[in-house]
């Protein structure tokens, strides 16, 4: 299997597909994955590994291509959530670019991306209804841990917004506004990687 079909694959799996939301002009939902998908299947978006990024990925707007981490294959990335989860946001990008008639502000974009792989990932996780246990159990609690770092302080906004709008428990789309992720978007705001971005 390739990079590309590990990719499609991920796409296609259930966690991926409970990701259902809207804030602005950006709609991140099952269909615009699936489209996501057919564009990696024609290649009109490549996906390759980059010998510059030690454990990140990127979305290069201009091959288009998916650059991920310097030794991603695809064993690796199947038994490994957060590697998932890292390239479920790298493809809300490609939705994010494909969606906006003129280009996105870089904090908005990074806003739906850190919010879809936060989905993804407490759906991986086994995320439990509300009033049946803890949500989110062994992730949700790495996060609450690490909520003092900066990118401990994106999941954790991130994670409240899903708890609060309960959006795992629904198949409808969860319509957000400003208000709703402003927490989020300041938590990325202040993070040193995303600092230069926000204009
Ligand atoms: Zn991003």
């Amino acid at each position: 299997m390739s990079l590309t079909a590990e990719v499609i694959r991920i796409l296609g799996e259930r966690a991926t597909h409970q990701i259902n939301f809207n804030l602005g002009r950006c709609r991140i939902d099952p269909t615009a994955f699936s489209r996501v998908q057919s564009m990696l299947r024609s290649e009109s978006i490549g996906v390759q590994t980059d010998p510059d990024l030690p454990d990140r990925a990127r979305y290069d707007r201009n091959g288009p291509t998916l650059f991920l981490w310097s030794d991603a294959d695809e064993n690796q990335i199947r038994s490994d959530a957060d590697s998932k989860a890292l390239i479920v946001h790298e493809c809300v990008h490609v939705i994010t670019h494909a969606q906006a008639s003129r280009a996105i502000d870089g904090i908005e974009d990074e806003t739906v991306a850190f919010l879809a792989q936060t989905l993804y990932r407490l759906a991986i996780q086994g995320y439990t209804h509300q009033g049946s246990g803890e949500r989110g159990g062994d992730y949700s609690r790495t996060i609450h841990h690490f909520r003092d770092r900066p990118t401990g302080r994106i999941f954790d906004a991130a994670q409240q917004i899903v708890f609060d709008h309960e959006m795992l428990d629904q198949t409808a789309c969860t319509p957000l506004f400003d208000r709703d992720v402003e927490r989020l978007r300041e938590a990325i705001r202040a993070h040193p990687a995303y600092a230069t971005s926000a204009s």
